[in-house]
């Protein structure tokens, strides 16, 4: 492992990282002008999601939220809008609370970590990206990215999330860091664990550092960093309804207190044991909205995969008796009856837009 008493050997190790970093950055929208309010963005947008995915969403974004006072007065709508896709979208409620609350104490990001860490959405790691990366000063940033570096770096043959071993990879992120040029030092580490020291095959005859690498010495490149033990995903089967009713079709509004709250949906829910998808769609929607629910046909299944679920989301084309009452709703705050060419102005969970999308391509599929 890289000695911090020796000096040279890690101003040596430090300037090939920056030049390196100097010569190989992508040009990614928020390195233009490191404006604290672009970085910040970055980062929350960052968490769970792709670089080059990011860099779209976040082009996005600082067009229609241009700073945190648009952020503050655009309606929760635009803003889940805007996110709409990335998931997590306590993520983006979080931004314009945090943004709100900016407002009331001046407008400007704080250049401090404990009043970082008072914003809502804001936690250690985010707050020392933000000061390192846009004010540059000397915090360091351990991504994943960075601990699969330092794991082949140091050769280390511990799980990387066991307390001792993120002890030592935090020792190690604090006694490489480049004090004069925080910014780009940790994002050359970052980078370079993104487009060179890969998860599958790290490019090592092009690595700034080999020299220094104790795992491409003993040969061990291939086994660190030690696999993780693979959770199992849960599989979740859920059934919802699309009312349509004279051209016009039925969404609800989200209660607030969960990772969808605000968003909108079709009403319906989770399959109860010994229950086929479409009685669960007809049982959820009359318990979401207390109507019975006639003529039920499947538009179609999708499947979409999060961190730890695979959720399957079956969706039924289904009508109401006549005459309309107004729904009872019980898990919703609001609802709406939106026309097909409307539907897409909402913003949905990944499952209920991808019915959406369905909807649209085959409009009369089932429904008529
Ligand atoms: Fe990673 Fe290879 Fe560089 Fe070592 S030499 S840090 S394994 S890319």
């Amino acid at each position: 492992m890289i000695d911090k008493e020796n000096e040279r050997v890690i101003a040596d190790f430090q300037q090939r990282l920056l030049d390196w970093f100097d010569a190989n950055q992508r040009p990614l929208p928020w390195r233009r002008t490191y404006t604290p309010y672009h970085v910040w963005i970055s980062e929350i947008m960052g968490q769970q999601t792709q670089i080059e995915r990011v860099a779209i969403y976040f082009e996005r974004w600082i067009a229609r939220f241009p700073d945190v006072a648009a952020v503050a007065a655009a309606p929760e709508q635009d803003i889940l809008k805007a996110w709409e896709g990335l998931g997590y979208y306590s993520r983006a409620r979080n931004i314009q609370r945090a943004a709100r609350r900016l407002l009331e104490t001046g407008n400007a990001i704080p250049a401090n970590h404990q009043q970082l860490l008072a914003l809502p959405g804001i936690g250690p790691y985010t707050a020392a990206a933000i000061l390192s990366i846009a004010f540059n000063l000397p915090y360091p940033l351990l991504d994943a990215n960075v601990e699969r570096l330092f794991a082949r770096l140091a050769d280390i043959d511990d799980p990387l999330k066991q307390g001792s071993t993120q002890k030592r990879l935090a020792a190690m992120a604090k006694a490489l860091l480049h004090h004069g040029n925080p910014r780009n030092f940790n994002q050359a580490l970052m980078e370079l664990g993104a487009l060179v020291c890969t998860p599958k095959k790290p490019d090592c005859p092009l690595c700034p550092i080999q020299d220094y690498c104790q795992a491409l010495q003993a040969d061990t490149v291939d086994i660190r960093p030690l696999p993780a033990v693979r959770q199992q995903r849960v599989d979740i089967v859920m059934a919802c309804g699309i009312i349509r009713h004279e051209s016009l079709y039925f969404i609800q509004q989200r209660l607030p207190d969960d990772i969808w709250g605000g968003l909108w949906e079709f009403p319906g829910g989770r399959l109860k044991e010994e229950e086929s998808p479409m009685q669960a769609a007809a049982r959820e929607v009359a318990e979401e909205t207390g109507w019975q629910v006639l003529d039920l046909a499947p538009l179609t299944t999708v499947v979409h995969h999060y961190t730890r679920y695979r959720v399957t989301l079956h969706g039924f084309i289904c009508h109401l008796p006549a005459p309309l009452t107004a729904p009872k709703l019980t898990a919703a705050t609001r609802s709406a009856w939106v026309s097909l060419s409307h539907l897409s102005d909402f913003p949905y969970p990944s499952g209920h837009r991808q019915l959406v999308a369905a909807l649209q391509r085959q409009p009369f599929s089932g429904n008529e």
